[in-house]
């Protein structure tokens, strides 16, 4: 239970500031009011992005020692920590994302990546090229690429948060954050924990709460701002990728998903049927990697089909702040009609529904599709609900030509005791994370990061360090005549 009705505030320039027009978010658990945060117009998200500017250039986040940088992420990930207990709860009612789950794999899995960060910061390094004639040292000095736009969306509302703002720190740029409108309070909860945080330059961090429109187009089109990191839908990816075209800005898009498990035969069978319910159904299905395409060997088809349906029948679903419920509900009622409207495919498409299908509020319960096309539209297209399509194959080429026939290029996860073939799949599969024999592993030293319509750029790991640093190449030159005047005297 949330007390108070939580009044969110922009954060610029190191102030919390408010006023004007005002938007809410309401608790999945109850419906009870959750925040009200006020809409950031172009004037206050440019006040947002002139603040990160100034503390670019004139403060010295930039130019100190990383380890300097380094401390204030460490500090940042302890006060998390600290925190995890009251944010998780935040996060469950805000999000529906079962309590348990958000504080053991979101808040706590942030925090670990603050701590990765910092350390990562330290690791940074340029280069000097041994290739040069004897006169010219020919160097390449990483730089922060600048000022970054961070667009969060709501099914990790604290955690792709801090993928985005702990790497950007280390690298050494500034920030503004929009988290998103259906989850303003749980971002800024995370962004509280930057007050008064010894050794942060006021600045550095802002945060402007509001729509894609206004708010997420001014920020993202805004001339002064050098780069534009976005994790959410494939839609606002390409929207986000043309609005920064005319300024030429950096991006690093995390997009929509439409994961595809491989499952063969010789596989470890309970142990696939185990992780890949809880694949399909944890976070009711939003999650960007979840899976949402079974693709089973024809030999195997029915004993999959029937172990998915009684996990997917006794997985506990509830209340989201209940520590026992492992399925909760959707975010919001505009979730709920999108995955409906998908529902309502599936027998005009010659589906069958073996499990779900239902409603209730802003539960729809996990749901077992089988009998459709691989290019139907419950089995093609992004649903981020609780519902996964059973296709069956024929052969290791069928099964490859199913998983790669989407636009996306995400998650996907291979089933088999075969090495030569785990190896032989994973190599064919167009997907940025591959998953062999298990789901959902993830560590903050690895990159994360889509192909195809899934993405540009990477997530975690150095990689996604990489992302924020800007490299510049110098060459020193000790000869005393300038070079193409001796070649053109010929001496
Ligand atoms: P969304 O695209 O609707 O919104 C994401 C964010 O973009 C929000 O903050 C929103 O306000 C903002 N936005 C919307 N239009 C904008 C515009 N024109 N300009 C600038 N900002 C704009 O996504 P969502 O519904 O919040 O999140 C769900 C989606 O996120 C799913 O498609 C999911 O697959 C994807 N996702 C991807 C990853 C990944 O790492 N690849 C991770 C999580 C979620």
């Amino acid at each position: 239970m949330i007390a108070d009705v939580i009044e969110a505030r922009h954060l610029v320039a190191g102030e919390w500031i408010g006023g004007g027009e005002t938007f809410e978010s309401r608790s999945t658990s109850d419906g009870s009011l959750l925040s009200r945060a006020p809409i950031a117009g172009p004037d206050v998200v440019d006040r947002a992005v002139q603040a990160a500017r100034r503390a670019f250039v004139e403060s010295d986040w930039k130019d100190r020692r990383a380890a300097g940088r380094a401390d204030v992420l460490l500090e940042v990930g302890r006060r998390l920590d600290e925190a995890a207990e009251d944010i998780s709860r935040l996060v469950a009612a805000e999000m529906g994302k079962p309590v348990r789950l958000t504080l053991h794999r979101e808040v706590r899995g942030a925090a670990d990546k603050f701590r990765y960060f910092a350390g990562a910061a330290r690791t940074i390094e340029g280069q000097v090229t041994g290739a040069s004639p004897a006169h010219i040292l020919d160097i390449t000095v990483p730089y922060p690429v600048g000022v970054c736009a961070l667009v969060i969306p709501w099914n990790d509302p604290v955690d792709l948060a801090v993928r985005k703002l702990g790497a950007a720190l280390a690298a050494g740029c500034t920030a503004v954050v929009k988290p998103s409108e259906e989850t303003p309070a749980s971002t800024e909860a995370l962004l509280h924990l930057f007050d008064d945080l010894p050794g942060l330059p006021p600045g550095v961090v802002n945060l402007v709460h509001g729509p894609g429109d206004p708010t997420g187009r001014a920020l993202v089109s805004h001339p002064d701002v050098d780069m534009v990191s976005f994790t959410g839908s494939t839609e606002t990816g390409r929207e986000i990728m043309a609005a920064a075209a005319p300024t030429l800005k950096r991006i690093s898009l995390e997009c929509g998903g439409k994961a595809a498990c491989l499952v063969f035969d010789d596989c470890d069978l309970d142990k696939a049927l185990d992780a890949l319910a809880w694949g399909a159904f944890l976070y009711g299905g939003q999650s960007c990697t979840a899976a949402t395409r079974i693709i089973v060997q024809r030999t195997i088809y029915d004993d999959v089909v029937a172990g998915l349906r009684d996990r997917a029948e006794s997985l506990p679903v509830g209340d989201p702040l209940d520590a026992d419920t492992l399925i909760g509900p959707l975010v919001s009622q505009r979730q709920v009609d999108i995955v409906r409207g998908f529902l309502d495919t599936v027998e005009p498409d010659g589906g069958t529904f073996v499990t779900g299908g239902t409603v209730d509020g802003l539960h729809v319960a996990p749901t077992i599709v089988t009998g459709v096309a691989p290019d139907s539209r419950v089995a093609s297209r992004e649903v981020f609900g609780p519902v996964v399509c059973v296709l069956p194959a024929d052969t290791e080429d069928e099964a490859i030509a199913i998983a790669n026939g989407v636009r996306y290029g995400l998650g996907a996860s291979v089933w088999t005791r075969d090495v030569s073939r785990a190896l032989r799949v994973t190599r064919r599969l167009e997907a940025g994370d591959v998953w062999v024999n298990t789901h959902y592993v993830r560590q903050s030293e690895t990159p994360f990061g889509g192909w195809k319509e899934s993405g540009v750029g990477r997530e975690l790991g150095l990689a996604g360090l990489s992302e924020y640093v800007a490299y510049k190449r110098v060459a020193f030159d000790t000869l005393p005549e300038f070079h193409l005047k001796s070649w053109w005297e010929g001496r």
